[in-house]
């Protein structure tokens, strides 16, 4: 058997989901389980209706989202019945409640997966095919009560493997399960790909596909660099430090069930559906090599001088303990003798001032905004002889602000200005890959 799971743009319109039953079907020797997102833009409508107040909620939102999958049936042939249910559900819910709890913003936003796999499999099955929507939770998709962010618990895994129908072609939901007291949830925006892992590792799958709409991962981002490639194998650990480092092909969690259970993952194009694409593997065949370049913005550095930091007692434990205090993470933390240099991002951290004003206490504080991590990726990359010496005097022509020591031999970066940093990409792109 086969996963593919088929994002938001994938099943955005009426031509992309002709597109993917096409893809299907030529996949069904395999047994195939589709994992389908909800048409794209559908979640941001469900969770903007879910904000609105009561009052205001119906009309013109609901309208919107209404037509907009009505046109996708009546253009696909299709009886509008299949999704009626769902409709109705919803608008029943949008009425009834007067303040929104997570709980609340989690049943709504779980129609949007709901109406996809009924209308992707009433499509599929209009042409013959033998497809069937499942909720994920009828299959046994069961997490606990964190609503938005809920974990899918252990027994989903034994539980998918006894009631996955093995008959037909099941298109199941993807970032939606239900608690054990059996209140619907979701698992983090973008969380159908860790569906699609789980449903896979869960019945011991030959191969995750993850349908998208990019050839695969790319040796950079290619509205950066226009002569970036396509990476034919990656090991999971490249791809994951790919996916920290800025380019998120990938929900964060979606490959680690195919990891642990040793499961390719297959990234491909629903736009270009006879390409290799990227396969993730655990062993790939490269030696030490570049992968992949790549950067991240909102980097941010807090700077800590103090010329007696050496003399202090217990450094470390008190920044850690400061950082706590205020929930604020850092990606690195780096002392040496009077100085703290504190790398952390903007958009996992968004309020750094209560920290900063803390850590005035331990000496002067300079916070530097607005700088962007550049990194190489590469098995090994860290252990090629001269490579980050071959990677600054690529850039030698813009301030490098600081270069990072981090322990993993699969990336070496260093941070510059926002504004150099797409620039840095390119000059990396065409040292290690001549263009
Ligand atoms: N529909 C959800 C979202 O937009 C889940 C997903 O697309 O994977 O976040
Ligand atoms: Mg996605």
């Amino acid at each position: 058997m086969i996963v593919m799971k088929f994002g938001g743009s994938s099943v955005a319109d009426s031509a992309r989901i002709r597109n993917v039953a096409d893809i299907v079907r030529k996949s069904r020797g395999k047994n195939p389980a589709v994992v389908v997102s909800a048409l794209g833009g559908t979640t941001d409508m469900l969770i903007k209706i879910a904000k609105l107040s009561p009052k205001k909620r119906h009309e013109a939102e609901m309208q919107k989202l209404r037509e907009k999958h009505l046109k996708v049936i009546r253009e696909l042939g299709i009886r509008e019945s299949v999704i009626s249910g769902e409709l109705e559900g919803l608008e029943r819910l949008t009425r009834m409640v007067n303040s929104l709890t997570p709980k609340i913003s989690d049943h709504i936003a779980s129609f949007g997966e709901r109406m996809s796999a009924r209308i992707v499999a009433g499509y599929m099955s209009s042409i013959g095919m033998k497809a069937k929507a499942f909720d994920a939770y009828e299959i046994g998709m069961v997490t606990d009560s964190n609503f938005g962010f809920a974990d899918v618990l252990p027994e989903t895994y034994s539980n998918v493997k006894r009631s996955l129908p093995r008959n037909c072609i099941p298109v199941i939901t993807g970032f939606i399960g239900k608690d054990r007291r059996g209140e619907i949830t979701t698992i983090g925006r973008g969380g159908s790909d860790y569906t699609a892992s789980i449903i896979g590792a869960a019945i011991g799958a030959e191969e995750i596909q993850i349908w998208t709409n990019v050839n695969g991962i790319m040796s950079a981002d290619p509205r950066i660099v226009k002569s970036a490639h396509n990476i034919r194998d990656m090991s999971y650990e490249e791809e994951s430090e790919l996916e920290f480092l800025g380019s998120p092909t990938l929900h964060l969690k979606g490959i680690i069930p195919a990891v642990e259970n040793k499961i390719t993952v297959r990234i491909l194009n629903t736009l270009n559906p006879g390409q290799r694409g990227t396969v993730i593997t655990q062993n790939i065949d490269a030696g030490r090599r570049v992968a992949s370049i790549t950067h991240k913005e909102k980097m941010c550095i807090i700077n800590i001088y103090n010329p007696g930091l050496l003399f202090e007692k217990n450094v470390s434990g008190s920044l850690s303990e400061a950082l706590q205090r205020h929930k604020v993470s850092a990606e690195i933390i780096s002392i040496s003798k009077s100085n703290v240099m504190i790398l952390l991002n903007e958009i996992q951290n968004k309020d750094i001032s209560g920290v900063a004003k803390e850590l005035k206490g331990m000496g002067s504080v300079e916070i530097k905004h607005r700088l962007a991590k550049v990194s190489i990726v590469g098995k090994s990359v860290a252990a090629i002889p001269g490579i980050s010496q071959r990677m600054l005097s690529a850039v030698r022509s813009m301030p490098v602000e600081a270069t990072l020591c981090s322990g993993s031999k699969t990336s070496q970066s260093f941070i510059v200005k926002e504004r150099d940093a797409k620039g840095a990409v390119r000059l990396l792109h065409k040292e290690f890959f001549g263009a």
